[in-house]
């Protein structure tokens, strides 16, 4: 059966109390630890960690981790604002988009560093700032994910500049004025370490053909175990073995790259959970299932009903009356019969009863590894149903409110008719 991570049944009661259900809650000490670890992340030149701030975009979060001295990966322009108005400063943010900010010219005259993703943006950059230096995301050929969804390289993806075209690319680049600089791949999230690694050696061999190049992101994609049975990336060893790499490509090509990780999954999954409320039990006879129904869902976190992914989901009763186990399939609150907590795995369309404490209506029910991609991606306002606060569990162990629960104006205010 699965267990609480980072906190125990008595503050989970603790914090359905005082802040009604569902409820974001994310732990301080995880957060910096996670952070810590990839800032020892081993390099032979260099390190910068820039924390891909899609997997938990709120503004507590991202002003701990520049204080950690993590940079940021956006995603979007909107997601590079965000970051300028937490106060990050502009030259530790980074734009690797698959839409061209509206405001490329104003973002960039700020400090903001872009990584071009296709020609066509090479091209925008180029025509803004010609003579100017750049970083290109390139497609190695090869991905990797966790899910097929998750998957960003080889040629089933949209995602950076194909290897294939990097002569042109050089040539587009050299009509510009601009300096290739930079070079970036991220292939996927819970990418496997030897995928990860081959991937790593295909971009040193890809950089190899492009002589201004000091700097190589590797990207994100570190894989983390949510669940007790899968396996985390183990980043000092990946790390000593990409070091011994970066070595190699200095003695051969004369060139000691600065290395770039962006990991967002990693610093962020397991910081975070979702404490909910159990709100029905029902079941569909003897051939059927038994039902636990949440006052949480997909509006929370859409990972189970988009990849079929697995979280740890653990019953705590409201009583000390003695339970016993039983098995559900756990529903979320959606009108909508894809809203499910316990999908097969890998099968969003499945379902995969789960052994869990016999539940009660009103008992607490936490879902782990919430912290990555959770309250960042979700179906949000579905149903109408408003967005949960967050609340961070510091070091001194008390728990912060750190962004507030959505009203109903807050959720009608743009309709003006
Ligand atoms: C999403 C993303 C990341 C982070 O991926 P994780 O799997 O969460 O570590 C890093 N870089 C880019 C460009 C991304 O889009």
């Amino acid at each position: 059966m699965d267990s609480l991570v980072f906190f125990t049944e008595a503050q989970v009661r603790e914090v359905q109390r005082a802040f009604g259900t569902p409820v974001y809650v994310y732990d301080e000490r995880t957060f910096e630890r996670r952070a810590r670890e990839m800032l020892a992340f081993p390099n032979a030149y260099g390190l910068t960690v820039r924390y891909a701030m899609k997997a938990l975009s709120s503004r507590a979060v991202l002003r701990l981790f520049d204080a950690l001295g993590l940079h940021i990966d956006a995603s979007s322009g909107f997601e590079a604002e965000r970051a300028l108005r937490a106060g990050i400063a502009p030259e530790k943010v980074q734009i690797t988009a698959q839409e061209p900010p509206r405001d490329l010219k104003g973002l960039v005259e700020q400090g903001v560093r872009f990584n071009a993703c296709s020609i066509h943006q090479l091209d925008e950059y180029g025509k803004l700032f010609p003579g100017a230096e750049v970083s290109v995301r390139i497609n190695p050929g090869l991905g990797s994910g966790h899910s097929n969804r998750t998957n960003v390289g080889g040629p089933s993806s949209s995602f950076g500049i194909w290897h294939e075209h990097l002569d042109y690319v050089l040539g587009r680049a050299a009509r510009h004025g601009l300096r290739l600089t930079r070079m970036h791949t991220h292939i996927g999230s819970g990418t496997d370490p030897e995928t990860w690694l081959h991937c790593a050696r295909l971009s040193l061999a890809i950089a190899a053909r492009m002589p201004e190049v000091t700097l190589l992101s590797l990207g994100g994609g570190f894989k983390v175990a949510r669940m007790p049975d899968e396996c985390s990336a183990d980043v000092r060893e990946i790390g000593g073995r990409i070091a011994a790499e970066f070595e190699r490509f200095a003695r051969e090509h004369g060139r000691e790259l600065h290395l770039e990780v962006e990991p967002g999954t990693y610093l962020v999954a397991n910081a975070g959970a979702l404490v909910c409320t159990a709100i029905d039990v029902v079941d569909t006879g003897p051939d059927g299932f038994r039902f636990l129904k949440l006052d949480a869902g997909m509006t929370d976190i859409m990972r189970p009903s988009m990849y079929g992914a697995w979280h740890p989901i653990v019953v705590v009763p409201a009583s000390d009356a003695p339970r016993g186990a039983a098995s559900y399939i756990v529903a979320g609150h959606c009108c909508e019969s894809g809203d499910i907590l316990t999908p097969e795995r890998g099968n969003p369309e499945g379902l995969a009863p789960r052994e869990l404490r016999e539940a009660a209506i009103g008992d607490a029910v936490v879902i782990e590894g919430a912290g990555a991609y959770c309250a960042a991606q979700c179906a949000k306002n579905y149903n109408s149903f408003p967005e949960a606060p967050e609340v961070l569990l510091t070091k001194a162990g008390e728990f912060r409110l750190i962004r507030r629960r959505q009203t109903m104006e807050q959720m009608l205010e743009n309709e003006i008719e």
